[in-house]
């Protein structure tokens, strides 16, 4: 297989940077309360394992896996489940940790389907947003970077299951 060309588009210092930031502001706004972080996996593994050190309140982490795109790079527009979370989200304060918004299929899915099982209260948070792509009516509550409409590689994204262990995010050429 050929290698595409990869693009340093986001430094692992100012990844490191803006995860800092949002950990900051995740503080403050969690002050004194518990946080059910809801990690998508697999892609949101790596900002989270970041994220969550930067996060002075207290913190409980479990996953969830939903289908993606697989080896393709354009969202079919299907989502499944493929794991549940371990923990009750009943009367918690839940946050969503995604690695991208794109079309914000997934996103919307997640959020119908955690708001049926009550939490107190439902945030999202992402590291990457690529609002000109939306298909639903979608804004993350907090957002690390808006990007153009590319697709990137690297801390913790990948294609085809490749360059998820890139510590910067970069421009897969391929799109
Ligand atoms: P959405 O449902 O918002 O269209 O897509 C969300 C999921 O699509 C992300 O969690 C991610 O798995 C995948 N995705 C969307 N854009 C990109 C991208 O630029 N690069 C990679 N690697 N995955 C993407």
């Amino acid at each position: 297989m050929q290698q595409p060309d990869l693009r340093v588009l986001i430094p692992r210092q100012d990844i490191a940077a803006k995860v800092q930031e949002m950990g900051e502001t995740l503080s403050r706004d969690y002050r004194g309360k518990e946080v059910l972080l809801v990690v998508v996996l697999r892609g949101a593994a790596l900002f989270a394992a970041d994220l969550c050190r930067c996060i002075e309140a207290d913190v409980v982490i479990d996953f969830i896996a939903v289908s993606s795109y697989g080896s393709s790079t354009s969202s079919s527009g299907v989502v499944r489940f493929l794991k549940d979370l371990d923990e009750s989200v009943e009367s918690r304060h839940v946050l969503i940790v995604e690695d991208i918004v794109d079309t914000g299929l997934t996103l919307a899915y997640l959020m119908e389907n955690l708001k049926s099982r009550h939490p107190q209260s439902l945030r999202t948070c992402t590291l990457l947003d690529k609002p000109s792509r939306r298909r639903v009516d979608l804004r993350p509550d907090y957002v690390g970077f808006t990007i153009d409409d590319l697709f990137v590689v690297g801390y913790g994204l990948d294609w085809d299951q490749r360059y998820r262990h890139l510590p910067d995010i970069c421009i897969h050429s391929e799109k």
